[in-house]
């Protein structure tokens, strides 16, 4: 008798879910599904499915490894990764998108949340995001700020921050919020695009109530219609961020599709994230608890009724190819999907991104950087940023409305799997360009941040109130 052929593709290092001791870790596949494999002296074998689709992983292997040393390196390697963020000298990609966590404090009490945050949380001083946004710039140059928490939007004074931003020399900021703010305060949103709001990351996990409140406590829905309708009047862009939950919103797949492209050209971008297990989601997840990105891919292509294939889709350009997808589309006026591909030729070879970004952006500032970065950076600007209207290019009137007519057409659909203590893999992570900013100057890569043991207990995120 022969068991089933175990397929290597190779060593890397884990953390175990238990202690989070480094340990070796092998990735294999039988059958479609890849597998991450590793031991712990204490506290025994763990074996996780990271990626159901051999076809998709061979392709992706084949994507270039784009790594860059980091701008300057802020810590001493010492202890080894993942403990010693950073960036130290062993990372091997650029901070491209930095989050700065304005406050812990939230108006949901979601059971999935990365941040375990509630009601009792603390803001940030103004002072003290200013003096990390100082450290930012000179440790890590022009990067993309996300401003995070908690519930960014809880804070009054979150347009002085945006402002705060934009002073320091920032050229593109997004907003992540649930939100319920503005929709209900369409001048709050609109007091943020005038400080300088370039997009807002919203947090839209499907198209039904049930899947609200299950995954976030309550009924939605309206909610964030609400929010999409601010966003319309105040001009600015939105990406929907479902978080998929294996038998809670997988089946929504298509229909969040259908409603971005309903919501266009305001909702410029799907963005899906499988759930992970940290934060306040802890227990050690069964196999059928995880979906994969090629799966996500699967449930698009089939939606898509043929119109879309896998190689539609491609890697990311700057993180390791396994953290990722993404693909662009147009889409026709009976609502069908056609490859749109960003052209790939240079850092600077968009169009459209040349428009968002503008005189004095990316080409201005990339002396040190990693050109993978700010591609990275320059694609988010150009689909993911403000609405048509803010980006076209003054070429004459023709030339504009062609412009508006191609940007209200096209949607990006992509996919990003952060790394829990089960999937963890540090090839993945030292190449992370998504970093948390630390108030002593210090980034950490967001999946190093958010980290748990299957205690909660974190490497370097403070415990909750
Ligand atoms: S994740 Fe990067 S910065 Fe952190 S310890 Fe590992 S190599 Fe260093
Ligand atoms: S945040 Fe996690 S999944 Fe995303 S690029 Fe970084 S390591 Fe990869």
């Amino acid at each position: 008798m022969t068991g089933p052929v175990r397929l290597s593709f190779g060593r890397t290092r884990s953390v175990c879910p238990e202690c989070l001791t480094t340990i070796p870790a092998e990735r294999f596949a039988v059958g479609d599904t890849v597998y991450l494999d590793k031991t712990c002296p204490t506290h025994g074998r763990v074996v996780t499915p990271v990626w159901r689709g051999l076809r998709s992983y061979e392709m992706w292997s084949r994507s270039p490894r784009a790594t860059a040393l980091p701008v300057s390196a802020a810590a001493d390697i010492a202890e080894g990764c993942p403990r010693d963020c950073g960036l130290c000298a062993d990372h091997r990609q650029q901070s491209c998108c930095v989050l700065i966590e304005v406050t812990s404090r939230c108006d949901l009490v979601c059971p999935v949340c990365f941040a375990s945050a509630g009601r009792h949380g603390v803001d940030t001083p103004i002072g003290d995001i200013g003096l990390a946004l100082d450290k930012l710039r000179d440790g890590s140059g022009q990067v993309h700020i996300q401003l995070s928490g908690g519930e960014p939007t809880v804070r009054d004074d979150l347009p002085e921050i945006v402002a705060l931003v934009r002073a320091k020399g920032f050229d593109f900021v997004q907003l992540n919020t649930n939100g319920l703010r503005i929709g209900r305060e369409p001048d709050y949103l609109a007091a943020l695009v005038d400080a300088g709001l370039d997009c807002v990351f919203l947090q839209f996990d499907g198209v039904s109530d049930a899947v609200y409140k299950q995954l976030r406590g309550r009924n939605l829905l309206a909610e964030k219609r609400l929010a999409i309708a601010s966003a319309r009047a105040a001009g600015v862009g939105v990406v929907l961020v479902p978080t998929l939950v294996p038998g809670v919103n997988t089946g929504e797949i298509g229909a969040i599709v259908d409603f971005a492209k309903a919501e266009m050209p305001t909702v410029r971008a799907v963005h899906f994230q499988p759930v992970s297990y940290f934060g306040r989601n802890l227990r050690a997840p069964r196999d059928q608890d995880r979906i994969t990105l090629p799966e996500v891919i699967e449930a698009l292509i089939d939606h898509a009724d043929g119109a879309i294939r896998l190689e539609d889709f491609r890697p990311g350009s700057a993180e390791n190819p396994f953290c990722s997808f993404s693909g662009r589309f147009a889409v026709d006026r009976a609502g069908r999907f056609r490859s749109d591909p960003e052209p790939q030729s240079s850092c600077c070879g968009s169009p459209e991104v040349e428009a968002a970004v503008g005189e004095g952006g990316c080409c201005g500032t990339t002396a040190r950087r990693s050109p993978e970065v700010v591609r990275a950076q320059r694609y988010v600007a150009g689909q993911w940023a403000t609405t048509p209207e803010q980006q076209a290019p003054v070429a004459g009137l023709e030339a504009f409305d062609a412009f508006l007519e191609q940007q209200s057409h096209r949607l990006s659909l992509s996919g990003m799997a952060f790394q829990d203590a089960w999937t963890l893999d540090l090839d993945r992570l030292r190449q992370c360009h998504i970093h948390v900013a630390q108030s002593d100057g210090r980034v950490v890569p967001f999946c190093a941040y958010n980290l748990t043991d299957i205690g909660g207990r974190s490497l370097y995120r403070e415990p909750s109130t």
